[in-house]
């Protein structure tokens, strides 16, 4: 755990003026608390009175429809970001591989401060805000806009929101703490419409989505004797699965919810296709494995209930390292 608040609130004080620029960068491949955690402390940061602000993330420039959320003005495709700010703030990358090619502003920025909850942070940034003891990288966020005196409006709100709901799958994981439902509480004070946001986050998806979801459910594989008999059940989602129902990939990764709902299995492992011979892999337990070591085997990382890796060869082939690793 690394948390310098003092040289965090100082730093971004001092780029609260007119000619700092400061660039804020997410992980590749953004999910909700990586969007919501630097929208959210971007529009923070706009309140503040920062004027030059940039918010990027490597990778595909695309927001998957369910994670549209406010302050999107401020994204940038990452060719235009900053090249050398003032500051640099990174929002859940647990390893600078997660920056893609931004990561030279580890270097190129007069200074770095990193954001994130996973206990995997190889411990990259000059200043570091890292509690894996948080349930979301926005519980983070948040305690440092509070401290720098930001009044949560609905903006910030909904973007923080958002990003609370899905690491703490709508509060129904294990740092759900008091202090989760507290800052929940101010955020939903605030006036945001939290059915709303729940449905378009979680609830909605295309018809073809749904029976894609299906047939990917359907050929899943169940092996009771392995993790040391606490089980294991896989899935496999391909290409060729998403062309059928003409889907974009992001529909995918709520696919895991249902695996991973499997009694007879602590662990569950969906690999999703990438290019013929990758896989994005998530992995999550239900206590008795630790996923987050075998995803950091596997060159990824996490935590130790969620954790993913990109995966290299036949499905089979990435299947059978993990049962490896897993025992
Ligand atoms: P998900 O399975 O939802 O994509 O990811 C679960 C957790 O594992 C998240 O905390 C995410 O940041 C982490 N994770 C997923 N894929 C990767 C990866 O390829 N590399 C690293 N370092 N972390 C990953
Ligand atoms: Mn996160």
């Amino acid at each position: 755990m690394s948390l310098d608040w003092e040289a965090a609130t100082a730093a971004v004080r001092d780029v609260v003026r007119p000619d700092a620029r400061v660039l804020l960068v997410c992980h590749v491949n953004p999910d909700g608390d990586a969007l919501g955690s630097m929208l959210g402390f971007g529009q923070g940061l706009r309140q503040l009175g920062v004027e030059q602000l940039q918010c990027t993330f490597p990778g595909p420039f695309a927001v998957p429809d369910p994670l549209r959320m406010p302050a999107m003005d401020l994204l940038v495709p990452e060719e235009q970001a900053y090249a050398e700010p003032d500051l640099l703030v990174t929002f859940d990358a647990a390893s600078t591989g997660r920056l893609g090619s931004l990561v030279d502003r580890l270097h190129t920025a007069k200074v770095s401060l990193v954001l994130d909850h996973h206990a995997s942070n190889t411990g990259f940034g000059k200043l570091r805000l890292v509690d894996p003891g948080a349930a979301a990288t926005a519980v983070v966020a948040a305690r440092l806009l509070e401290r720098l005196g930001v009044v949560f409006d609905k903006e910030i709100a909904e973007c923080l929101y958002v990003a609370l709901v899905t690491d703490t799958g709508s509060f129904k994981f294990d740092l759900t703490t008091p202090e989760v439902h507290q800052l929940a509480a101010r955020l939903v004070e605030t006036g945001i419409s939290v059915g709303e946001i729940s449905r378009r986050v979680f609830d909605t998806r295309p018809f073809g989505a749904v029976r894609l979801f299906g047939e990917v459910l359907g050929r899943a594989s169940l092996d009771p004797a392995a993790v040391r008999g606490l089980g294991l059940v896989t899935a496999v989602a391909t290409l060729d699965d998403l062309q059928r129902h003409d889907q974009p990939a992001y529909v995918l990764e709520a696919l895991i919810d249902s695996v991973r709902c499997t009694a007879e299995a602590d662990v569950a492992c969906l690999l999703k296709q990438v290019t013929p011979d990758e896989w994005a892999v998530s992995l999550r337990s239900k206590g008795g494995a630790d996923v987050s070591e075998v995803a950091v085997a596997l060159g990824g990382g996490g935590h130790r209930l969620a954790a993913g890796f990109t995966g290299r060869g036949t499905a089979e082939e990435v299947i059978s390292a993990v049962r490896m690793i897993l025992g």
